[in-house]
């Protein structure tokens, strides 16, 4: 006769496969049938007569965690019942765990308690009313922990999704917000810089020159600002089209942008209008550059679609920031800018495919020096204020 018994756990017996598992554990055949009697139309039922057998059995269950309750007796040969059941703690950790006991041995098992984590412990001989009840407790606090800790493994599980969910939102959100402020700095048509980018970065640069200015006035580099337009571009839409327009916006802001240093920012100021800041050059760089920007547009061949092309020219003004250097917060970027946009007036008014500078040279008045440049350079070169230079290609300049 096998020392334990698996008839209980049947796979075909549907009717006890879903009652919960119990073990129990006697050396005493008759106790076991006791037990059994009172318990299995309740409970699946797997014995053992003893610790060790218990143990084996254990051993060989795929998931012994299944057992909800023990009951094991205490005194049996070689392992005892609180033995065997602190053996079992680390397996079955959430398995109940009750004892049966004669008086004899009550202090070992209050000792063990904690231990062999003992649900409780009861004294032979038993009454069956009160050990079913306990069973039946026992059960319930079992399937209770179970279910709690389903629930918060759940709701981690929850949690984690959530907040992986919500990270990839995040993460996307940002992406678009990118894209977003990076289109919003972008021209549509050319893909070069727009004015916004202008007004949102020239502040942090014309920041860090005041910061410079402050730590060494005598020696820094003025920004130059160079406003660029193509020469009779109108001409070019009206006799055209807008198409034909667009395709030599593209190609011009190419050019630009493969001219200048990388460090350079080309920005499409509005139409046929662009505006060129270049750092870290002196004044014959800019210069140069303006010249490098004339030459490279003028070689160019754009091409208008059906085999045609059409040659163009542009016209720059040159301004330098600060434009009074030794007065450096007096103008504005803005205003130097102007006052690009007044040289650029006068190359277009000196036969066009060509750059005009203008800088300072004595500024009696700097604080009305800006609105007379504007209404009259003319007059600023003629007191002092300010020199003009330009291209070789102007041989007498009309102002
Ligand atoms: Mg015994």
């Amino acid at each position: 006769m096998s020392v334990f018994s698996m008839k209980n756990i049947d796979q075909d017996n549907n009717k006890d496969a879903d009652k919960p598992l119990v073990m129990l554990v006697d050396d005493e055949i008759e106790n076991i049938n006791v037990l059994r009697q009172l318990l299995e139309s309740h409970f699946q039922i797997i014995t053992g007569l003893n610790g060790a057998e218990a143990l084996k059995l254990i051993d060989n269950m795929v998931d012994p965690k299944q057992i909800q309750l023990i009951i094991s007796d205490q005194r049996m040969p070689k392992v005892t019942g609180v033995e065997f059941l602190e053996q079992i703690v680390d397996k079955m950790p959430d398995t109940i765990r009750i004892i049966l006991t004669g008086y004899s041995d009550t202090q070992v098992i209050i000792d063990a308690i904690n231990k062999a984590k003992l649900y409780k412990f009861m004294t032979k001989p038993f009454d069956p009313v009160e050990l079913s009840l306990t069973v039946q407790r026992g059960v319930e606090a079992f399937q209770m922990r179970r279910e709690l800790i389903e629930y918060s493994t759940n709701l981690e599980k929850i949690v984690v999704e959530r907040t992986q969910e919500l990270n990839e939102k995040n993460e996307k959100l940002s992406e678009a917000i990118d894209a977003l402020e990076k289109q919003s700095l972008t021209d549509q048509l050319t893909g070069i810089h727009n004015r916004h980018f202008l007004s949102k970065f020239m502040p942090q640069d014309v920041a860090k020159l005041d910061r410079e200015l402050e730590q060494s006035p005598a020696e820094f580099e003025q920004i130059g600002l160079m406003m660029v337009d193509i020469d009779f571009f109108k001409q070019v839409n009206d006799n055209y089209g807008h198409d034909a327009g667009d395709k030599i916006l593209i190609k011009f802001a190419h050019i630009l942008v493969q001219t200048c240093r990388e460090s350079d920012w080309v920005i499409r100021w509005g139409g046929e209008e662009f505006v060129i800041i270049a750092r870290g050059l002196p004044k014959e760089g800019i210069e140069n550059l303006a010249e490098r920007i004339c030459a490279n547009v003028a070689e160019s061949e754009f091409e208008m679609g059906l085999e045609k092309t059409l040659s163009i020219t542009c016209s720059i003004g040159i301004a330098s920031f600060p434009f009074i250097r030794k007065n450096h917060q007096l103008l504005t970027w803005q205003q130097t800018l102007n006052i690009a946009d007044t040289a650029l007036y006068m190359a277009k008014n000196n036969g066009r495919n060509t750059w005009v500078n203008l800088s300072e040279k004595n500024i009696k008045q700097p604080e009305s020096f800006y609105r007379n440049i504007i209404t009259d350079v003319k007059l600023s070169f003629e007191c002092g204020d300010i020199n003009i230079h330009h291209a070789s290609s102007i041989t007498h300049v009309e102002l």
